[in-house]
């Protein structure tokens, strides 16, 4: 025998660098749902769902190409507890010349592969992972010598080197980088969102689900409407789905909150973008070609593009820049526990009651409920980065520790000191009240600071302000917000900081 191949359950792509070269007669591949990969955190149940049963139709499809798949399903009693003894046993019985693998998107793993020779006796060749665009060592070398990382100059360098949305004379299209601006807009109920993508569950998912139920009880969220696509294939189905019907008004909704929309006009492709069922650059590709086709305008183009080759490129390379220090950073120095309606979603306060529910739901939330309402929320509350960010990687579909550990404690935490962002997207309940329609469902009143119903959002963002002033007041960002905040009157200034330390003292009656 030759090689034996491993391939994880976020590596489901056929032109994965570890099959590069390899052939199907000699190399043997072996995956494997195992019991601490599955239980690392409390992952949601539709995440389960999808990648184990995206793994089975994946082992499927490459045995019908003719590939030896060695199989391990899920099974409590199995002496397999984690990857390594299952590479042990196939080493054992298969005495391949070498291990190869694709590196690993988490640290955790990735830490532990690279210590794996001494165990198996056999060399472990780790390739890189080339379904990014930016390697890790580009992005080091972009990095190299600036003091501040700022995603946008990332970005037009990304641009440049996969020449999207650039004009042959290597200018961007329309005669700007980035259409933010335009992408701010409130939704009224018009034009209507889309129906989100659904597959029917197949026989293996239908499998697949009991096992969760039965096995993983405990997580968080439900399998119930289980409707993600678990092939290539499909996923291909749900990106034309989006480009054409909800990629026209991406733009100018993409920062937009719905009571009774959950999906609005998302693409949700994250959950396949990051299993491997769909490549990066394809994705881009297809939205490019709506705008040359004139299907989608370029707001929406450009501003999609941006978070695929800008946002998910850059916060990879930060992760693996600066982990593993970087996941204990906490610059805020936070102290205060997740309050428990993060995991009920009982909760008064209507935005956060709706987040969470949807969360729960459907391993998904979008970009600004994740950053705006329940990431705020834990900002402003000076929530432990450790509790936060534990709590965004088991609750979506989508979560793996290399983009949810940098969007949460760098993004929104600002728990890195300004390493990934600026300044902190601190804001108050006017913000998700010019976004979204949920402060007329709430019990507590938006345009309230310091009285008994008022807004909490209101007073814990100048108590965060207040606070932190010796962080942020010389922030050119941030100078007008501490100019606000010192022109109020005294009297309502103290009334609004007593309103906040009640609030901080009961968070989990709110
Ligand atoms: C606190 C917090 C935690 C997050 N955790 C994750 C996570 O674990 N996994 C994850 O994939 N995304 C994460 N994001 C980023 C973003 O919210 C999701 O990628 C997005 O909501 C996925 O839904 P969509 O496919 O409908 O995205 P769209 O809004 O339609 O965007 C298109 C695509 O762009 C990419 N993208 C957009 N924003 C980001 C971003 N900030 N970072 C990386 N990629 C981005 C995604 O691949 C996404 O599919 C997080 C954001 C925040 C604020
Ligand atoms: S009033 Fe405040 S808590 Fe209620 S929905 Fe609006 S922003 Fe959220």
């Amino acid at each position: 025998m030759a090689n034996l191949i491993l391939i994880l359950g976020d590596q489901l792509s056929h032109h994965l660098s570890a099959l590069e070269g390899a052939d199907p007669a000699t190399d043997r591949i072996v995956m494997a749902e195992v019991h601490d990969e599955a239980s690392y955190t409390n992952h949601h149940k539709k995440k389960l769902v999808l990648v184990f049963s995206a793994m089975r139709h994946f082992a499927r499809e490459l045995t019908g190409k003719g590939w030896q798949v060695a199989y391990y399903r899920y099974d409590p009693d199995s002496p397999h507890k984690d990857l390594l003894s299952v590479v042990q046993e196939q080493v054992l019985s298969l005495s391949p010349d070498k291990l190869v693998i694709t590196e690993c998107g988490e640290w955790r793993l990735d830490n532990q592969i690279r210590k794996w020779f001494d165990a198996l006796g056999v060399p472990v060749e780790i390739r890189p992972d080339s379904r990014f665009i930016a390697g890790k060592a580009v992005f080091a070398r972009w990095a190299e010598g600036r003091k501040q990382l700022r995603m946008e100059f990332f970005y037009r360098e990304m641009r440049r080197k996969t020449g999207l949305l650039m004009t042959p004379g290597d200018e961007p299209e329309g005669g700007h980088w980035n259409y933010d601006a335009d992408n701010r807009r409130k939704w009224k109920g018009q034009p209507p969102a889309p129906a989100p993508f659904r597959v029917e569950p197949d026989d293996i998912t239908r499998e697949v689900i009991t096992l969760v139920d039965g096995h993983f009880r405990d997580h968080f969220g439900t399998t119930d409407d289980f409707h993600f696509a678990v092939t290539a294939d499909r996923a291909r189905e749900a990106l034309d789905h989006f480009i054409d019907f909800a990629l026209p008004c991406f733009g100018d909704y993409q920062d937009a909150m719905a009571d009774q929309e959950d999906w609005l006009f998302h693409a949700i492709l994250s959950p396949y973008l990051n299993c491997g069922l769909l490549d990066p650059m394809e994705v881009c590709e297809a939205a490019e070609r709506a705008w040359y086709a004139g299907q989608a305008p370029l707001n929406a183009v450009e501003g999609f593009i941006r978070q695929i080759i800008g946002w998910r490129e850059f916060v990879r390379g930060i992760y693996w820049l600066k982990m593993p220090e970087y996941a204990s950073e906490n610059r805020l120095d936070n102290d205060r526990s997740l309050p428990w309606f993060y995991w009920s979603g009982e909760t008064g306060m209507h935005c956060l009651h709706r987040t969470i529910d949807s969360t729960r739901r459907n391993g998904y939330a979008h970009h600004i409920q994740r950053l705006m309402v329940t990431g705020n929320f834990a900002l402003l509350a000076g929530i432990k980065p450790e509790d936060i960010c534990d709590w965004y990687l088991a609750v979506y579909a989508d979560a793996y520790d290399w983009v949810e550990l940098p969007n949460t404690l760098g993004m929104v935490m600002h728990a890195d000191g300004g390493y990934l962002g600026s300044k902190p997207y601190a804001a108050s309940g006017k913000y998700i009240h010019r976004m979204s329609d949920y402060c007329g469902q709430c019990r507590y009143n938006v345009n309230h600071t310091s009285e008994e119903d008022a807004c909490p959002f209101n007073a814990l963002y100048w108590h965060f302000l207040d606070r932190h002033k010796d962080d942020f007041s010389r922030n050119p960002r941030m100078v007008m917000m501490y100019r606000n905040w010192q022109r109020q009157d005294p009297d309502h200034r103290n009334a609004t900081l007593e309103r906040a330390n009640w609030l901080l003292d009961h968070l989990d009656e709110l």
